[in-house]
């Protein structure tokens, strides 16, 4: 917001008048609200097919279609963020997202890995779950501590990563670096990606809720561990059963990032 803008803000306070949204937000939450609208059609769509396990994560990987084709007309260019491979700052934060995606990564693992690598990558997952399991994403209570899935210094779920971990982006990697366990977080990033991703992320899950599957937003570690300690977890998550009960995300809500 520039002085003009912000003038005229601070005016219309002093009438009572709302305060008018600043103009990149405006035009995140259109963006947002289009993609969120775009991705619960298609998810429903998917979704209407079938109740089978390959549903489900077709239901992730049109997604992760969706989000891409969306951010090809991402008029930011790659060159002003700092994200490169090696940079894992984000990759220590608690990461939130829902059963599909939880599922769709432990079938890729299962999938890809021979058993003796499934079985070192579930330990990695394990041991990170007995520390983190349950605790509430404040900076005291659940402090800086590397995904289980980060395998040196890259992501090793990358194809299948979550929604949440697509849309963090920054312009500064010390500002990352600084921001890890501080309640109060400044940075600049690429606005579009993240309400791309984001938006996403909250269309699937609109989604799902409407075909009568559970939503809950989860943690990632502990969810992935059920999913991957139980082979029929994806069935039984179609069949209603409470399979993530314990494993809800828990973030803290001041821990918002401002528009930048
Ligand atoms: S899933 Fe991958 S991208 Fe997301 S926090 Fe873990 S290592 Fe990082």
């Amino acid at each position: 917001m520039n002085r003009r803008e912000r003038r005229a803000a601070a005016a219309g306070a002093r009438r009572g008048a709302a305060p008018e949204a600043h103009p990149m937000a405006s035009r995140a939450a259109e963006l947002q609200q289009h993609v969120l609208e775009s991705e619960r059609r298609l998810g429903g769509e998917v979704l209407a097919r079938g109740r089978s396990p390959q549903t489900v994560y077709e239901l992730v990987d049109s997604a992760a279609t969706l989000a891409d084709s969306f951010m090809r007309q991402n008029p930011t260019s790659r060159d002003s963020l700092a994200c490169k491979l090696g940079c894992d700052h984000c990759c220590r934060r608690p990461v939130g997202t829902s059963a599909p995606t939880v599922l769709r990564i432990a079938a890729a693992l299962r999938e890809g890995l021979s058993a003796e690598d499934f079985a070192r990558a579930l330990a990695r997952v394990v041991a990170l779950d007995e520390k983190t399991h349950g605790v509430s994403w404040t900076p005291t209570e659940r402090p800086p501590l590397p995904c289980a899935f980060l395998v040196n210094g890259a992501c090793s779920v990358y194809e299948v990563r979550p929604f949440v971990c697509r849309a963090w982006n920054s312009a500064d990697a010390e500002a990352c670096r600084r921001a890890l366990g501080q309640e109060s977080i400044e940075m600049r990033f690429d606005l579009f990606q993240r309400t791309t991703f984001a938006a996403v992320e909250k269309g699937l899950q609109a989604a799902v809720q409407e075909s009568g599957l559970d939503a809950m937003d989860l943690e990632l570690t502990a969810a992935v561990r059920v999913a991957m300690e139980n082979a029929d977890a994806c069935q039984r998550w179609l069949a209603g059963e409470p399979v993530f009960a314990g494993c809800e995300a828990k973030p803290d809500r001041r821990r918002r990032l401002p528009f930048a």
